[in-house]
């Protein structure tokens, strides 16, 4: 299975702006936009998932609202596969199915189009599952549950960054394959 090579992962991770103490106190925001100003490696990015996925077996790319939008649809496209987005409550315009979860104050939800795989060739339809990071591990957690509420498969999650002293990706590898293209422990 394709991944990068340490000088490559460290390439990447050049290109990624620590920003301390945003959006609050002690957490340290691992900003993606320095990478996608930077067309060399944000090519040479999405280049790189475009190899590891090309030959797989799905047809569908879905991804979490918003930074994952800009991996997710870009994938997409360059693999000839449909683009389905996981938005936060009320943005989407048609019936909707949704999936809560906890946040470390409260909750939060995010919806999907009841319809979003209508189109599907297969039964069930196959998609990749596709965020920038993972942190707790609660929202890309209720994505893959919401994937599964509407009996669709997720062949993998994958992320740019994973934060693996979270722990994040510890109940979703239970039940679905993780990439992550950076890790930080
Ligand atoms: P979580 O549900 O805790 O895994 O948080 C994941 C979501 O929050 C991702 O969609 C990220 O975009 C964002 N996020 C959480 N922590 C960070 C961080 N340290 N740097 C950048 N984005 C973050």
């Amino acid at each position: 299975m394709l991944e990068l090579t340490r000088d490559e992962k460290e390439y990447l991770f050049g290109k990624i702006r620590d920003v301390h103490d945003f959006p609050k106190p002690g957490i340290v925001f691992k900003d993606i936009t320095t990478l996608l100003n930077d067309r060399e490696a944000y090519g040479f990015l999405m280049n790189h998932l475009a190899q590891r996925y090309r030959d797989w077996d799905f047809e569908f790319v879905t991804a979490i609202e918003s930074r994952g939008f800009i991996f997710g649809a870009a994938l997409a496209a360059m693999l000839n596969r449909a683009f389905v987005p996981i938005r936060k409550p009320k943005k989407l315009p048609y019936t909707t199915v949704s999936e809560k979860y906890s946040l470390e104050y409260g909750v939060d939800e995010i919806e999907i189009h009841i319809d979003a795989f209508s189109t599907a060739k297969q039964n069930p339809p196959k998609v990749l599952l596709i965020d920038d990071l993972i942190a707790t591990g609660g929202t890309a957690k209720a994505a893959v549950s919401l994937l599964q509420k509407i009996n669709v498969e997720c062949v993998e999650a994958c992320f740019l960054v994973n934060l693996k002293f979270l722990k994040g990706d510890e109940e979703i590898v239970k039940t679905t394959p993780v990439y992550s293209v950076l890790e930080v422990f």
